[in-house]
């Protein structure tokens, strides 16, 4: 079960690669007002997975444009086919997305703005360090990508920033290392983070470890891949003789809901934490993919957000559904 999303319909516009891995895409929707949106947000677009309707959300890159809609997405290749969907699109192709929605409020009047965007999360940092450059603001942008060649946007922020950009390139032997940066950061200064998971994790580690107040790193994730391969684990309902397979290519919330044992969810993201249900034993591990739960509680392994969290082997958890309450 999931709250109602409103769809509207829309049309590709044109599409352009910005890197072998990386193509970006125009969407207008049919009624288009324009409306300035806050930078960083997103939209959310149906795709179709093996016949299947599925949502996928993509950023919006950069400020509001008469244009339209302005998306990057990455193809992955460990994925279950909504990049693939994206990417086998063409120019002309109809579409159903909703609005924008922003997941990270930025507070523009700091002095010092520091960016941190990790490979495909520049897609929302881009519209923010045009904002602030266009401001004024003191703003320095870290871009942390394999190669310079698999990077998006890198001549349009050079062009934005100067030397406010600095790219991290792996096969330059570039690391961005968080420590040094937080530490040499002044007291008060905004970041706003895009990236992988692990990248996150080893910043909020880095930004507390410097003394920052964690209010004032500003983050958002595209999902996580885990710790652990994306496999097939069991689930065991307490207190009933049920024991479901969750399938490598779908999540624990759509088969208890399929199969009748109804979890609440909205974000789908592991960011809201509804979804998430009691555990009651585990035999074997549990890879938890939320950024909902803090390190202590997914140390505790007491519950686990279901829209995104997986495990290995047996997990026994408590819906709290009970059937003579329904
Ligand atoms: C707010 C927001 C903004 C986003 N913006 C962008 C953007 O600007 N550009 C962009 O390219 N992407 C963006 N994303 C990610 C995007 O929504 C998709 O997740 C992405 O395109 C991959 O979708 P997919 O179906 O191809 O891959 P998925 O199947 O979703 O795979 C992605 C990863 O999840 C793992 N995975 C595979 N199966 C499962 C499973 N059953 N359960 C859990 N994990 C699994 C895979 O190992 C893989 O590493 C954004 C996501 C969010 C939430």
């Amino acid at each position: 079960m999931r709250f109602v999303e409103t769809w509207i319909p829309a049309t590709l516009v044109s599409t352009r690669d910005l890197s072998p891995g990386i193509r970006e895409f125009l969407i207008r929707p049919d009624q288009f007002d324009v409306t300035a949106y806050p930078v960083g947000s997103h939209i959310n677009v149906s795709v179709t997975i093996d016949g299947l309707p599925e949502t996928r959300s993509y950023s919006l890159v950069g400020e509001a444009s008469p244009r339209g809609f302005t998306i990057a997405v990455r193809r992955a290749e460990d994925s279950r086919g909504g990049s693939r969907y994206m990417w086998q699109l063409a120019p002309g192709a109809r579409l159903d997305i909703t609005r924008p929605a922003s997941l990270v409020a930025v507070d523009w009047a700091r002095e010092n703005y520091c960016l941190i965007a990790g490979g495909i999360g520049i897609t929302p940092i881009l519209g923010a360090a045009q904002a602030l450059a266009r401001r004024g603001a003191n703003v320095i942008l870290h871009y942390a990508v394999r190669s310079r060649a698999d990077a998006a946007y890198l001549d349009e922020l050079a062009a934005m920033l100067g030397d406010r950009l600095v790219v991290h390139a792996s096969d330059e032997g570039k690391r961005l290392d968080l420590d040094a940066l937080f530490a040499s950061l002044p007291k008060g200064a905004l970041t706003l983070f895009c990236g992988p998971m692990r990248m996150l994790d080893a910043a909020r580690h880095a930004w507390i470890g410097t003394g920052h107040p964690l209010s004032d790193l500003r983050y958002e994730t595209f999902g996580s891949s885990g710790t652990l391969p994306t496999e097939a684990f069991r689930v065991r309902l307490k207190g009933s003789d049920v024991e479901l397979e969750i399938p490598r290519e779908r999540s624990m919330l759509d088969v208890l809901n399929a199969s009748g044992f109804e979890v609440i969810s909205d974000c789908k993201r592991g960011e809201c934490g509804l979804c998430a249900i009691d555990v009651v034993a585990v035999d074997g591990e549990i890879d938890h993919r939320d950024v909902f739960f803090s390190d202590h509680q997914k140390q505790s392994n007491a519950k686990i957000c279901t829209c995104v969290s997986r495990a290995r082997g047996t997990i026994t958890v408590d819906t709290l559904l009970r059937a003579d309450a329904v």
